[in-house]
C-alpha cells in the first residue's frame, strides 16, 4: 500500500512499561505508551523515520520552537473492536490539518508515508496498549516544532515531527458551567485561529483560570471585533440545539474546522436533522434560553467527544440548561460516535481506518 512505502527504523523497547499502568483508573495524559515515531527534517526533507522507545530528547536550549513558537499538533483517538482490531477515526482529516496549520506557521508538510504510514506501524507494535474498557480509548499526539539551533525570527531549517501515544479514559464526565467570554479573545480572523499551533492554548489559559475562579469550568469564545459571535468553546467547537435545529458557528479563518463538529454535522442530516453552519449571535442564544428554547448546547472535539453544558453565564447571569435525558441530542450523538468508532455499529460513512 502507498502509505508503508517508507521504511521505519525500529527500535523496540527492551523493557515494556505497561504492567506499571493502571488500566481501570486512567488519567488522561499521564500515561505513555511503550513507542514513540520520531522524524526528522533537513536539507528540505524528511530523511530520518524511527520509531523508538518512548523517552526524553536532547535538544539545544536555542531551538527556535520555545523562543517563537513555531509549533503545531493534533490530536486523534484510537479504538479497538471486539475482535480485537485497532481502529483510527477518520486519521486522513487529521493528516491534513496538519498540514494545513502546517502551512499557516511556515512549516514543511508530512507526506502520508511519514504520518498515515508511521502512525500505523507505531500502533501495530504498541496495540496492546489500546484499552478497551468503557469510554476508554488511544490518544494519539502528532506534533511539530522548529528545530534550529538560531535565535532570530525566522522559519527554521529542520524540525521534528513525533507522534506518542496515551491509554485515555473518559475526559469530563459531568455536564459543565461556561460563561461566554467578553473581555478577552482565543483567536481573531486572519489570524492563526484555524491552525492547531501551540500559542493558541497558551493565550487561552489566562482568561480560563479567571472564568475557573468564579465557578465556571470552562469559556465560550466570541469574535474578536465586536464579542457578538460565538466561536468556540475552550478547546472545543460548540454547537446549540434551538427549537429541534442543530446550530453551529461556520468556520473561518479563527475558528477550527474540527473533525468532530464535522461528524456531528454529517450524523445530524443523516437523521434529518436540520443544521445551520451560520454565524451565530451570542443574543440568539441568551434569548433562546430565557425562553426554554435552548435544548441542549455542548462542546465538540476529540478528547472529550462531546462535552455537555449545564449552564451558560453572560454578563453575570447564569442561565440553567434542561437536564439531559438518552432521549437528548448530545447523548445520542456522543453514543453513535463512539459505537461507531468501536466497530459496535455499522461503519456507513466509511470513517474507521484498520491498523
Ligand atoms: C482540536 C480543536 C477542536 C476540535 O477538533 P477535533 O478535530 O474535533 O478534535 C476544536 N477547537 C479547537 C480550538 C481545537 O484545538
Amino acid at each position: 500500500m502507498a502509505t508503508d512505502t517508507i521504511q521505519f527504523e525500529i527500535q523496540k523497547t527492551t523493557q515494556s512499561r505497561i504492567a506499571e499502568v493502571d488500566f481501570s483508573n486512567l488519567v488522561f495524559g499521564r500515561s505513555f505508551s511503550d513507542h514513540m515515531l520520531v522524524s526528522f527534517y533537513e536539507d528540505g526533507q524528511w530523511g530520518s523515520n524511527k520509531i523508538v522507545p518512548y523517552g526524553n530528547l536532547s535538544l539545544s536550549p536555542a531551538i527556535a520552537s520555545l523562543h517563537y513558537g513555531q509549533t503545531i499538533f493534533e490530536g486523534m483517538k484510537a479504538y479497538k473492536n471486539s475482535d480485537g482490531e485497532v481502529l483510527l477515526f477518520r486519521p486522513f482529516d487529521n493528516w491534513k490539518r496538519f498540514n494545513l496549520s502546517a502551512k499557516r506557521m511556515c512549516m514543511p508538510e508530512v507526506p502520508e508515508e511519514v504520518f498515515i504510514g508511521g502512525l500505523r506501524e507505531l500502533l501495530r507494535l504498541d496495540s496492546a496498549w489500546v484499552p478497551t474498557g468503557e469510554g476508554q480509548s488511544l490518544y494519539i499526539r502528532p506534533y511539530m516544532f522548529a528545530a534550529d539551533e538560531y535565535i532570530g525570527v525566522k522559519p527554521s531549517d529542520t524540525y521534528y515531527f513525533i507522534i506518542f501515544t496515551c491509554p485515555v479514559g473518559n475526559y469530563y464526565s459531568k455536564p459543565v458551567k461556561v460563561r461566554v467570554e467578553t473581555e478577552y479573545i482565543r483567536a481573531a480572523e486572519g489570524g492563526v485561529g484555524a491552525a492547531k499551533c501551540g500559542g493558541n492554548y497558551g493565550g487561552s489559559l489566562y482568561p480560563a483560570k479567571l472564568a475557573q475562579l468564579d465557578g465556571y469550568d470552562q469559556l465560550i469564545w466570541t469574535d474578536a471585533k465586536e464579542h457578538r459571535f460565538v466561536e468556540e468553546s475552550g478547546t472545543m467547537n460548540v454547537m446549540f440545539m434551538i427549537d429541534g435545529k442543530l446550530v453551529t458557528p461556520a468556520v473561518s479563518s479563527s475558528i477550527l474546522d474540527g473533525v468532530t463538529r464535522k461528524s456531528i454535522i454529517a450524523v445530524a442530516e443523516y437523521w434529518k436533522i436540520p443544521v445551520e453552519q451560520r454565524k451565530v449571535t451570542v443574543d440568539e442564544v441568551i434569548t433562546a434560553a430565557k425562553q426554554g428554547r435552548l435544548e441542549a448546547a455542548f462542546g465538540a472535539g476529540t478528547a472529550a467527544v462531546v462535552s455537555p453544558f449545564s449552564h451558560i453565564a453572560h454578563e453575570g447571569v447564569d442561565y440553567e440548561l434542561p437536564e439531559l435525558t438518552p432521549e437528548s441530542f448530545p447523548v445520542r450523538v456522543k453514543e453513535f460516535l463512539n459505537d461507531l468508532r468501536t466497530g459496535k455499529t455499522e461503519d456507513i460513512f466509511g470513517w474507521t481506518l484498520k491498523v
